[in-house]
């Protein structure tokens, strides 16, 4: 089974990816965490969002650090922003392309895999067996982030991360190459009022129908 889950930033995609990985004993890819890796190797490199040389960018896709997708550091709003600015490059996205649907062909677990991104069910996996478009209301998304960013440490105002935010899906939205949509075929979900436990019996009552 190969499940493709696509939605906007704190939507919950990622919980409910990681709840339904469990459920069904599939590998799941965060695929938000590859585009941070190669934020964070670029920001460490000394590359600077505003003025950002392409080639760099692809260069380190290439040589990308694998281990950085599962750092701490790559949860900042700094290494978000600077995700989102090299995702809107169509060369870093083809050359992050295969290794996101490798992992789909030949997932470590058996049962299959479960993708989560932003083009997963567009772009990245148009034949998955099930999509699923997750989002919400974008107050109700910054006060999560906060929540997170609060929790994991960071000193972060609700004001920052909501203008970080709307910069972010404007940016994620608006992009010409895959472009954060629903596929034709996704099943939508809005998470605005739900809590975990409420979008994952959602999420499987769609999926055993
Ligand atoms: O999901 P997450 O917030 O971790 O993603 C960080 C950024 O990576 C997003 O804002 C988006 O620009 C980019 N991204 C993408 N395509 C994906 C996953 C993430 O463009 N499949």
């Amino acid at each position: 089974m190969i499940i493709a889950i696509d939605g906007s930033a704190a939507s919950g995609k990622g919980t409910l990816a990681k709840r339904l990985a469990k459920h069904f004993g599939l590998s799941h890819l965060d695929t938000g965490a590859l585009y941070r890796a190669v934020g964070l190797q670029l920001l460490n490199a000394g590359q600077d969002s505003k003025n950002i040389d392409e080639d760099q960018c692809v260069k380190s896709c290439v040589e990308l650090d694998i281990t950085l997708t599962t750092s701490p550091l790559i949860r900042s709003e700094k290494v978000a922003e600077m995700a989102s600015v090299v995702a809107a490059m169509p060369a870093v996205r083809a050359a992050l392309l295969d290794l996101q649907r490798q992992f789909a062909a030949a997932p470590p677990d058996p049962n299959g895999a479960i993708l989560d991104g932003r083009d997963i069910g567009t772009v990245v996996l148009p034949d998955a067996d099930i999509k699923l478009f997750i989002d919400a209301d974008i107050h109700t998304r910054a006060e999560r982030r906060t929540k997170e960013l609060l929790q994991a440490g960071q000193s972060v105002m609700f004001r920052d991360v909501l203008t970080d935010m709307q910069e972010r899906d404007t940016r994620d939205r608006s992009r010409s190459a895959a472009p954060l949509r629903p596929a034709d075929d996704a099943i939508i979900i809005d998470t605005s009022t739900m809590d975990a436990d409420d979008v994952m019996a959602l999420a499987l009552s769609h999926i055993t129908a």
